[in-house]
């Protein structure tokens, strides 16, 4: 992804928000303002869903904290972190090993293929995967990454953070919560993971080479009207490297935004995460993942934006400012901090589960 961001000297474009400002922001359903390179687009009115699910309680909390399983986090990343740029061999057992995973655990899995010409490499043969649940629900929580890796032709480029760590998130999540999540293969509201193709841009970033999957998946949800069983889009990005700091970015889902804090505020309080205040950065609070402040002016470019350019509500879980091995050889294995790792897996499990459970949608 590409960011336009700088919080050295951003303090203009970070502010402080209170609880009753968060209240008044998804009151106000306003118009929001996004702010590219070379162009600028509006949002229509977004309303905040209805959708309120209630919080775990704390033995429900308590019970499903303690549910892991790091040594196939480990296992996930390993077959993951090769060098998959599209097209190539590896790319195809990737994608096959994410494909096979998800089979076995008795996940309805598609591939949305496709061709795409992209620089230096010509005509390419994409292939988005999507994994539900259950296929037939009326409405998704949908958690997304990619897993193509930047063509570097000068070097070999593992993308730990970028974003094979992500999509053994994904995968581990399945796995973890196989128990818990069975009742979500017959409801209404049920989980969505989506793999995309071909974020990385081939030769530089822009409209045609990037995000190729996630272009050709919105536009084709959209003509088949699919866009609308869409909840909300959480786009894990850039996560392994240690002392991550999230934002919220769109005010839409602030209050999703919120309950990934409180997840991690009740996690800290049970001592639940691990090795867990870091080593600090400034500017943020080196006590917490998940920022108290909104980030509005900021713009990044991610598999998102098909996606937010049709009001689908987002969720972008990147770090801010971006992990500093970012599109460097560097962002390979010894990147990976497995305490922050492991912490933040747990955190967007619990956010998963109280997502679904909240509602009494399985019951
Ligand atoms: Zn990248």
């Amino acid at each position: 992804m590409r960011g336009l961001l700088n919080l050295n000297r951003g303090r203009h474009l970070v502010r402080q928000y209170s609880w009753m400002e968060a209240v008044k922001t998804m009151l106000a359903k306003p118009r929001k303002k996004i702010y590219n390179l070379g162009a600028c687009f509006e949002l229509a009115d977004i309303s905040q869903t209805s959708y309120n699910p209630s919080k775990l309680s704390e033995s429900k909390f308590l019970e499903y904290s303690n549910l892991s399983n790091k040594l196939h986090l480990r296992e996930a990343i390993s077959h993951i972190l090769i060098p998959r740029v599209v097209g190539s061999g590896n790319h195809s057992l990737v994608r096959q090993y994410i494909v096979q995973s998800l089979k076995d655990l008795d996940w309805h899995v598609e591939l949305d293929s496709f061709h795409d010409t992209a620089p230096i490499m010509g005509q390419l043969h994409f292939h988005n995967i999507i994994a539900t649940l259950n296929p037939d629900a009326e409405r998704y929580l949908v958690l997304a990454c990619h897993y193509d890796s930047k063509y570097m032709p000068k070097a070999e480029f593992l993308g730990a953070t970028d974003s094979a760590v992500p999509c053994a998130m994904l995968l581990n999540l399945a796995q973890v919560l196989q128990e818990q999540l069975k009742p979500f293969k017959k409801s209404k509201l049920s989980l969505m993971l989506l793999f995309f193709d071909g974020e990385e841009a081939f030769e530089e970033w822009g409209p045609k080479d990037s995000i190729y999957g996630a272009r050709h998946l919105a536009k084709r949800w959209q003509h088949e009207g699919k866009l609308d069983s869409i909840d909300m889009l959480v786009l894990l990005d850039l996560l392994g490297a240690p002392d991550p700091a999230f934002y919220s970015f769109f005010a839409n889902t602030e209050s999703w935004y919120m309950r990934l804090q409180s997840v991690e505020t009740r996690l800290a309080q049970i001592e639940l995460l691990e090795r867990y205040a870091s080593s600090g950065v400034s500017q943020r609070d080196p006590t917490r993942y998940f920022q108290s402040q909104a980030m509005r002016s900021s713009f990044i470019e991610d598999d998102h934006i098909p996606f937010l350019k049709r009001n689908v509500p987002v969720l972008h879980l990147i770090p801010v400012p971006f992990p500093t091995v970012w599109h460097t050889p560097d962002d390979n294995e010894s990147v990976i901090d497995y305490a922050t790792t492991d912490n933040l897996a747990l955190i967007i499990r619990l956010f998963a589960l109280e997502y679904l459970l909240g509602g009494d949608q399985a019951k």
